[in-house]
């Protein structure tokens, strides 16, 4: 179940790996993608994508203009 939809990220020709655990499989929160870390930023206008570790949970988040 927790490994439904996890896959492996390529951002800009490289594998995105999880900086705490080194884990290659994450899900994709596209709900925050407008939303929360935009306002949180003050960007509204700005789409961020973020990238769960499937092992650990950290959050990778990227600007993505
Ligand atoms: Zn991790």
């Amino acid at each position: 179940m927790r490994e439904k939809n996890s896959k492996e990220v390529i951002i800009n020709g490289h594998k995105l790996l999880c900086p705490i655990c080194g884990g290659s499989t994450f899900w994709e929160n596209k709900e925050t993608n407008n939303g929360r870390w935009a306002y949180f930023f003050n960007l509204p206008h700005k789409k961020f994508d973020n990238f769960i570790c499937q092992q650990c949970g950290y959050i990778s988040c990227f600007w993505n203009e």
